[in-house]
């Protein structure tokens, strides 16, 4: 007989999410704890003691972690989770344990609504071409701020040294060394920094993030040839694809360690940022700020701005002040709705 988990929890009768009712107390069952590394229209691949276990999650879960917010799936890749082995071997979620950290991406509906694509990342690798696509300093400073904002490492990648010279990737990467930043320069073509980034993935849970056509699949493909992740065009003509079916996956590197493949790390989003906590989330102004004469210093009027003076004086780059000025609008903008 199929009980329903409101009925029984109602009386009292221990009952799984699958709504069999069991013989032993919930308190009594062994939990097996696991790390999600794969998720697909809510199927989750497990790992458990170096086995995979193929879970299913309740719908209680998305209601219980997730609140209000808006969201395609309560499991995301990354997630450490307690599990329920069942007789044939598949698993059914119980328990969700905190996350450190949470990559988001604006939902599909679009609006205010988040959606969690990864969790619990060591490393965001912020990729941005030299050339092809033009190096854009704007467009690398959101996917930095995104990291910084969730609160995970950073480490910026300039791709496609080939294209250009040595001076001018130089001169990109500096404001990001400034601000303290680790900066590697790659060439996925050329075969050039890639045992760098492949010593930096090496033991992390890590995602490779930036617009598209930076060369991140290329990259990958080259730290861990077995990879054979779609680069080019045909990964852009399939991305749509594969979005709708909402598959994330770990790729585990050979060197140890996972990298995140999901088309989301193009269309990160920054949450939840207030206007008074921007100067905070880049690093090389977090020094100067309690220099500022007021305290409530937006950093956009000269008067007693410390942050304006380090401009002036060349101390921050004026790319990165810009990239705060431009996010700065963009929240105003928001916040009016
Ligand atoms: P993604 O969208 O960031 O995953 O970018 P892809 O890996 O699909 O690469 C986009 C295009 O850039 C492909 O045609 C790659 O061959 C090319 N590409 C990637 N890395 C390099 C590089 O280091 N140098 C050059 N010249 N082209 C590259
Ligand atoms: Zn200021």
């Amino acid at each position: 007989m199929r009980v329903s988990i409101a009925a029984g929890r109602r009386f009292g009768a221990p009952v799984t999410p699958s709504g069999r009712a069991t013989t032993a107390p919930r308190a009594a069952r062994t939990l097996l704890e696991g790390f999600v590394v794969r998720t697909e229209s809510g199927h989750h691949r497990v790992l458990v003691d170096g086995r995979v276990i193929d879970c299913r999650a309740p719908k209680r879960l998305l209601r219980a972690e997730r609140g209000e917010r808006t969201a395609t799936t309560a499991v995301v890749i990354g997630d450490r989770v307690r599990l329920h082995e069942l007789d044939d071997g598949r698993g059914v979620i119980e328990e969700l344990l905190p996350r450190d950290n949470e990559l988001v991406r604006g939902s599909a509906g679009g609006g205010r609504f988040l959606d969690v694509i990864a969790a619990n990342l060591d490393l965001l690798v912020a990729v941005h071409s030299i050339q092809e696509p033009e190096f854009n300093a704007a467009r690398l400073d959101r996917f930095v701020l995104i990291a910084e904002a969730a609160e995970i490492p950073a480490l910026v990648c300039l791709n496609k040294v080939d294209l250009a010279s040595a001076g001018q990737a130089d001169a990109a990467a500096a404001p990001y060394r400034a601000a303290g930043y680790p900066v590697i320069c790659t060439s996925a073509t050329a075969e050039q920094g890639i045992t760098d980034l492949r010593e930096v993935l090496n033991g992390k849970v890590s995602a490779l993030v930036g617009p598209s056509g930076v060369g991140k699949s290329t990259l990958l493909n080259r730290v861990q040839p077995g990879l054979r992740l779609r680069t080019g065009e045909i990964s852009e003509a399939t991305g749509k694809g594969r979005h709708t079916t909402t598959t994330a996956e770990l790729l585990a590197l050979d060197a140890g360690g996972w990298v995140a493949d999901t088309p989301g790390l193009r269309e990160l989003a920054i949450r939840e940022v207030e206007l008074e906590d921007l100067g905070w989330l880049f690093p090389e102004f977090r020094p100067l700020l309690p220099a500022c004469r007021f305290t409530d210093c937006s950093h956009r009027d000269d008067v007693g701005c410390a942050i304006r003076a380090a401009v002036e004086t060349g101390a921050i780059s004026a790319e990165r002040y810009e990239s705060y000025q431009h996010v700065y609008a963009q929240i105003e903008e928001r916040n009016r709705y």
